[in-house]
């Protein structure tokens, strides 16, 4: 009998839990909308929101429904305007700690601030926040990359999804390099407190089973680094999509197995996955 023990922090974070509500709250009485980029980078959740109406797009000129979604990562200020130049309803999922990230980009923006982002550029949250400063941000996970601040002044704010210690690091790391330019400098921590009690979870668990299942999309940035930190405790690690991935012999030999997923990753994918393993002998 095969003992499976569940990471006592997984799956869907509060800002994506809250983002797929409100659309789905908006399908069921309002009817149609389109949601600019995935609401969440999990097929089935996705797929599930089609059936009931929601149109994935790229750009505002594929809107077809009267409403648009914006992700849980935000956008720009110009893209929430131009949504409402065409007459769209808006139903805006940002993240209330992707708001807060975006408010502080702009605050320190408009103050004189060269304001540093921590992150991935091409990220959409990142592109939100960019925008945000007006376009007069700078994007980099790289302290050389970090130009010279305008009037000696920087402002350092993170993409909510790094950790919080690299997010640290990194701040130490330009403070380093840039000294002898600075005469001003504001540090605004916008990290997710989510992540890292996801990752703290999944090396708790690893301590106590002998092989981890990390749920989630292959295409989820958040889940695909949740399988990395759990590779790095050392115990064997199966990243699946679905149930219907687990082979049974990566459980050969196994007594107790734990099972984990990312911020984007639905209950109903999680259960499925312990059902199956119920199935193959395994006991909660
Ligand atoms: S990871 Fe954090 S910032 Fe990102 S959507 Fe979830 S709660 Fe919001």
């Amino acid at each position: 009998m095969i003992e499976i023990e569940l990471a006592r922090v997984y799956g869907f974070c509060p800002g994506v839990r809250r983002a797929v509500e409100m659309v789905e709250e908006h399908l069921r009485a309002r009817g149609p909308l389109a949601t600019l980029g995935a609401i969440v980078h999990n097929a089935r959740v996705v797929d599930r929101l089609a059936s009931l109406g929601a149109q994935g797009v790229r750009s505002l000129d594929e809107v077809q429904a009267p409403a648009v979604a914006i992700t849980a990562h935000g956008a720009g200020p110009e893209v929430v305007e131009e949504i409402r130049r065409r007459g769209l309803v808006l139903v805006d999922t940002t993240c209330p700690i992707v708001k807060r990230a975006q408010e502080a980009a702009h605050r320190l923006s408009g103050e004189g601030f060269t304001v540093l982002i921590y992150g991935e550029a091409t990220h959409p949250e990142v592109q939100g926040l960019l925008a945000w400063t007006g376009g007069k941000g700078h994007a980099t996970l790289i302290p050389a990359d970090v130009p010279s601040p305008k009037g000696g002044r920087l402002a350092i704010v993170s993409q909510t999804t790094k950790e919080r210690e690299a997010f640290w690091d990194f701040v130490g790391a330009v403070v380093g390099r840039s000294r002898s330019a600075l005469r001003e400098l504001q540090v605004v921590d916008t990290t997710c407190p989510e992540t890292g009690r996801r990752y703290r979870a999944a090396q708790d668990l690893a301590r106590r089973v002998e092989a981890i299942f990390v749920v989630g999309s292959r295409n989820s940035a958040n889940t695909r680094r949740l399988a990395e930190v759990v590779r790095a405790t050392g115990v064997p690690t199966h990243f699946i999509e679905s149930e219907e991935e687990i082979s049974p012999g990566s459980l050969a030999g196994i007594a107790r197995v734990g099972v984990t997923a990312g911020a984007s990753t639905p209950d109903e994918a999680v259960q499925a996955v312990i059902a199956r393993l119920r199935g193959w002998g395994g006991k909660p």
